[in-house]
């Protein structure tokens, strides 16, 4: 053990990242096992110090953590982090900057101004014209879009709250929508019946003529459209639903038109993919995880909007307490978002993109959606099928051996997990069909860990198939 806990610190940072390839990605353990281990060391009653305490969490993370940062962990939208990431977010920790007000920490509020901007115009929105803030994440974000949307349609609703508002509103998903919008109706009181379930084309995305019929016969049945949610990147396919021909219904209707790219709105800095999201600069407003595709640490999520004064509407307060504001066009965030006290969440984001530029940092994504193309490759030369379609790099593939039943997509994870040497998931599509799932969301993936995937599930589907 080396002396002093920074040095600790930047030893096990040096290490993990070094070694990162060679373990296991994850490794199963049950909740009592754990439990075990942490009650027999730690009861909280006396002191230890801090570089025991330091050795003993690392150790037990590295055992018992999926690593979403593994080059083989094909998973959910989690990424691998840059070093600049985990500076910037040791930075917020260090300092502590409180965002609430503009006033208490100018710096960190004008670097995620600066950040914001940029990453705006990324999206083709006007900065002068866009209200945008981190977020804790896309459930955040998506939260703060239906906020926003209620105050500018139902002034009323700041006062009389949910039973005030009339028409009753209506808001549009698919099945393969991120499903943070159940919890949101029910937080925002709006109740889960204002939600409609858009039917989905073959290819799993929002189909826009069902749409609009929809939101026809809901306006003469007495419904308001209140927001139209087009996803970018779907969580379960990678689907991006068709945004133009989505917001030409929104802006006939009235309706606030929301595109969720928590994950895919990142493709937007990749030029050979830009046009998949052509008409996200129609949107009312915007969700992208910076804490997805753009590989940083979690937490952090972003918002754009493109109606200040409705999210003014929707979060603003008066506190006695809290620091007159500057008097110049910089907004105190505790009025313009959910959140009150507020971490620093862009600095990791800010040092990330600082540290490649925009361009280099497109190049990354851009690496990692080729990955997704070779992958699909070969699949179909492996003899699996794959059955989504999208250009962002998300693979929901099957296997004859699966469709005729001798085996089943659980029993090929769990033969995999066992193993430990890569991490997929499987999901149930709009169809019906449970397919396995393999997105690529670490920078650190190169061929040969693609080749492993095949590699696993062919050894995985050979023995539960015999
Ligand atoms: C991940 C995701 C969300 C939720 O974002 P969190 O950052 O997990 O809160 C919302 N929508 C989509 C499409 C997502 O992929």
């Amino acid at each position: 053990m080396k002396d002093g806990v920074w040095e600790q610190l930047l030893e096990e940072m040096e290490s993990f990242t070094a070694g990162i390839r060679e373990i296991p990605v994850s490794r199963s353990v049950t909740p009592g096992e754990v439990r075990a281990e942490l009650g027999s060391r730690y009861s909280l009653q006396h002191p230890v110090p801090l570089e025991t305490v330091m050795a003993d969490v690392s150790r037990w993370l590295r055992a018992w953590s999926v690593h979403v940062t593994h080059p083989r962990y094909f998973g959910l939208f989690n990424p691998s982090v840059r070093t600049a990431g985990i500076v910037g977010d040791a930075l917020a920790a260090l300092y502590n900057p409180q965002l609430a007000a503009w006033s208490h920490a100018p710096a960190a509020q004008e670097l995620e101004r600066l950040t914001l901007r940029e990453l705006t115009s990324a999206i083709g929105m006007d900065p002068d014209a866009t209200i945008a803030n981190f977020t804790t994440g896309g459930a955040e974000a998506n939260l703060s879009a239906v906020l926003s949307a209620i105050a500018q349609h139902y002034p009323e609703w700041g006062r009389g709250g949910v039973a005030a508002i009339a028409p009753k509103p209506a808001i549009y998903i698919t099945a393969e929508s991120h499903h943070s919008f159940v919890k949101i109706v029910r937080m925002t009181g709006l109740g889960t019946d204002v939600l409609r379930d858009v039917p989905t084309s073959p290819g799993f995305a929002m189909d826009p003529e069902a749409l609009s019929n929809q939101v026809r016969d809901d306006i003469a049945a007495g419904w308001r459209p209140l927001v139209i949610v087009a996803t970018a990147g779907t969580t379960a396919t990678g689907a991006i639903d068709p945004i133009p021909a989505i917001a030409d219904t929104a802006e006939a209707t009235g309706a606030w038109l929301h595109v969720d790219g928590a994950w895919g709105a990142s493709a937007a800095l990749v030029p050979r993919l830009r046009s998949a999201l052509d008409g996200i600069e129609r949107a009312d407003s915007v969700t992208w995880d910076a804490h997805k595709w753009l590989s940083v640490p979690m937490g952090a999520g972003m918002f754009f909007c493109r109606r200040p004064e409705a999210v003014k509407r929707a979060f603003g307060a008066a506190a006695s307490y809290m620091p007159a504001g500057t008097g110049e066009d910089a907004l105190d965030p505790y009025l313009t978002t959910a959140q009150w006290s507020r971490r620093a969440i862009g600095l990791k984001v800010f040092m990330s993109l600082a540290e490649l530029g925009m361009a280099e940092y497109g190049d990354m994504i851009d690496h990692q959606a080729r990955m997704g193309d070779q992958l699909r490759t070969r699949l179909n030369r492996a003899g699996w099928l794959v059955v989504n379609d999208t250009p962002l790099p998300l693979v929901c593939f099957t296997h004859p051996i699966l469709r005729s039943g001798r085996t089943r997509t659980d029993e090929i994870i769990s033969t995999l997990n066992e193993r430990g040497r890569v991490w997929i998931s499987d999901v149930t599509l709009a169809d019906g069909e449970r397919v396995l799932r393999a997105c690529i969301t670490s920078f650190r993936t190169v061929e040969e860990d693609l080749d492993s995937l095949i590699h696993e599930i062919d050894h995985a589907l050979q023995l539960l198939s015999r």
